[in-house]
């Protein structure tokens, strides 16, 4: 049994016929503008389902990537080798061959942008959207930050060619240079207003000329990215980095959104709920984006920087602004789900999450409220490489699900990929999970079973 709602006609050729040919809304376009979005009764949801979460990966790739898993659950290894790429690779040493068939083949699309293409379509079979992001990190100085905004521009005009790429994520110290942004975030925090905004004008104030000359860079590049995103109509999220930097990020991209999230969704800010302040501050954005009548772009993670805010917050003997123990970030990760959830018509919420939990709450939620699983404002993502698990039962389920595809030169990827590294290190956590389940999807192939629950 499927509803048929026809609403506006105002997307893209492209993109509106692979909507039509899979079924689901556009995320990123406000509701008025989608054309189409079929709402189709979606089957129990179930992550164990491995036929479904590996139907896109043939028996050899699996093999590798079980390989791969295995050789990161040795923490002992995964330490020397995130000690040792970086140095391997700036020495020139000849590994890059081996992380390219290795590392960089499960976790990144590819070199180029071109190079990603045959990765996108091949999710798009299986209706999984693609959040592209350049994932070049760690480039200092004016012309290295010109230079990513032009391919940030490149990326979003890329994106519009592709009818399964919505949006792509741009980290602001991409193009701002990093000690700037720690400047303006230790005045704002100088600052005694409750305001983020006037904190922000407050410590803006404090900067010598030429640093107020530089960050007038900084927003014009940032308006620069905004404004092609909107001409593309690709979703544009800004990423969340350390607590160091973050304030002047948070309010710039809340300044932004005030004007390009009025008409369409431009924008999304990125609130990190293993931080113990960031469920009130979910719910102040909120206020002003009701207050001035824009919606609230928000991609909601727990966090990837936890060992570096700790020890910075104890090296500086300041309260660590990491919440006491997993189940409080889990705690508040699921609370802001709900509060997205709650106010689909004001704010619209990506979940970016490998936890099943916090995945099934949120569809669990959607069924609750009546809500379609496409929801133009409800989006669901999983980093490339990882909870396959999740990202196709979800697609199946007919959710708007993706995943965060980094693309970029395998010396200037390594950043990203250690942190994947470490991040599946724990036999416990993710990479047992991983393990498991290509373990058990193998023996279903061999067996020709149906493992479906
Ligand atoms: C699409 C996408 C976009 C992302 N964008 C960003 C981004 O912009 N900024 C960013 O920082 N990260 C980003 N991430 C990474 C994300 O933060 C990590 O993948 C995430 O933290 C892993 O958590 P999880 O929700 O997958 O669930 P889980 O595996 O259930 O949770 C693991 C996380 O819980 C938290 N945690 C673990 N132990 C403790 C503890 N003892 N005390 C408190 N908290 C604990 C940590 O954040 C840890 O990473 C993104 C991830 C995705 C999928």
């Amino acid at each position: 049994m499927f509803v048929l709602y026809l609403i506006f006609p105002d997307v893209t050729a492209q993109k509106d016929a692979f909507l039509r040919q899979h079924g689901y809304a556009s995320f990123g376009l406000p509701l008025r503008h989608q054309r189409i979005a079929m709402i189709t009764t979606p089957p129990m949801l179930s992550f164990d389902n491995t036929e479904i979460a590996f139907a896109h990966k043939s028996e050899k790739e699996l093999r590798a990537s079980y390989l791969l898993f295995k050789a990161m659950s040795y923490p002992w290894l995964v330490q020397w080798g995130t000690k040792l790429t970086p140095w391997a690779i700036r020495s020139g040493l000849p590994v890059q061959g081996i992380i390219r068939n290795t590392i960089f083949r499960q976790f990144v699309g590819g070199e180029t942008l071109q190079a990603t293409i045959p990765v996108v379509q091949r999710m798009a079979a299986y209706n999984v959207q693609v959040i592209l992001d350049y994932g070049v990190e760690g480039m200092e100085g004016e012309t290295s930050y010109d230079q990513a905004r032009d391919e940030f521009i490149r990326v979003i005009n890329f994106a519009a060619t592709q009818p399964n790429i919505p949006f792509m994520s741009v980290k602001v110290t991409g193009f701002a240079r990093f000690a700037l942004l720690e400047k303006l975030d230790a005045g704002m925090h100088a600052s005694e207003s409750d305001s983020l905004v006037k904190r922000y004008q407050a410590a803006l104030k404090t900067l010598p000329v030429p640093e107020q000359q530089e960050w007038e860079r900084v927003v014009s590049r940032f308006k620069t990215i905004c404004e092609a995103a909107k001409n593309a109509r690709i979703g544009f999220l800004v990423d969340a980095e350390e607590t160091w930097i973050q304030e002047p990020v948070d309010a710039l991209t809340m300044i932004m959104m005030d004007t390009y999230n009025k008409q369409d969704i431009v924008l999304y800010n990125t609130v990190q709920l293993y931080r113990h302040d960031r469920l009130v501050f979910l719910q102040k954005c909120h206020e002003a984006a009701e207050a001035r009548n824009f919606v609230l772009g928000v991609k909601l993670v727990r966090g990837a920087y936890m060992e570096r805010e700790r020890n910075r917050a104890a090296a500086n003997g300041y309260v660590s602004p990491i919440q006491p123990s997993k189940e409080a970030s889990d705690k508040d990760y699921n609370d802001a789900v709900r509060f997205c959830i709650d106010h689909l018509a004001q704010i619209a919420v990506i979940v970016a999450s490998h936890n099943e939990q916090s995945n099934l709450l949120a569809v669990r939620l959607l069924d609750e409220k009546g809500h379609a699983h496409n929801h133009p404002h409800i989006h669901f993502s999983q980093l490339y490489g990882m909870s396959d698990n999740i990202t196709y039962n979800l697609a199946r389920a007919g959710c708007s699900v993706s995943k965060y595809l980094p693309f970029g030169p395998i010396k200037d990827v390594v950043p990203y990929l250690m942190r994947r590294a470490q991040e599946n290190t724990s036999v416990k956590g993710q990479t047992g999970r991983e393990l498991g389940l290509i373990e058990k999807e193998l023996k279903r192939r061999k067996n020709g079973q149906n493992s479906k629950k």
